[in-house]
C-alpha cells in the first residue's frame, strides 16, 4: 500500500510508515480526507506560485517607463505614470495573494500533520 501521508511505499502489514510515522491503523480509513487535503495544498500552491509569476511580471512593467525616463531620458507622459502606478499597485495585490494563498497551503499542512 501507499503511505496517505507522504505517499511512499509501505508493506500492507506495516502499522506506522517508517518514512514520516503516520499511524496507518487508525487513520487508514481518513484515506480520501487526506488525499482531498493534498489535493487542496496542491492547488494552493499552484495558485500562490502563480501570484509570484504575476508579481514579477508586473513589477517588470512597472519597471519599464521609468528606466526609459530615467535611464535614457525618454519623456514620460501622464498616461505612462499610470500604467506604470497601476502596475506597482497589481504587484501589490499578487504579493498578497501570494501570502493568502501560502498561509492556506501552510495551513493545510498542519492540520494534515494533525490528521484532521
Ligand atoms: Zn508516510
Amino acid at each position: 500500500m501507499v503511505c496517505p501521508k507522504c505517499n511512499s511505499e509501505v508493506s500492507g502489514t506495516t502499522k506506522f510508515c517508517p518514512e514520516c510515522g503516520w499511524d496507518l491503523r487508525e487513520k487508514g480509513s481518513n484515506a480520501a480526507w487526506i488525499a482531498a487535503t493534498q489535493e487542496k495544498i496542491k492547488d494552493a500552491r499552484h495558485t500562490a506560485t502563480a501570484f509570484t509569476t504575476g508579481m514579477v511580471g508586473f513589477m517588470i512593467l512597472a519597471g519599464v517607463f521609468p528606466i526609459l525616463h530615467f535611464g535614457l531620458g525618454m519623456p514620460m507622459d501622464s498616461t505612462m505614470w499610470v500604467l506604470t502606478t497601476v502596475c506597482i499597485i497589481v504587484a501589490i495585490l499578487c504579493v498578497v495573494g501570494h501570502v493568502h494563498y501560502d498561509d492556506k497551503a501552510k495551513e493545510l499542512i498542519t492540520r494534515l500533520e494533525r490528521g484532521r
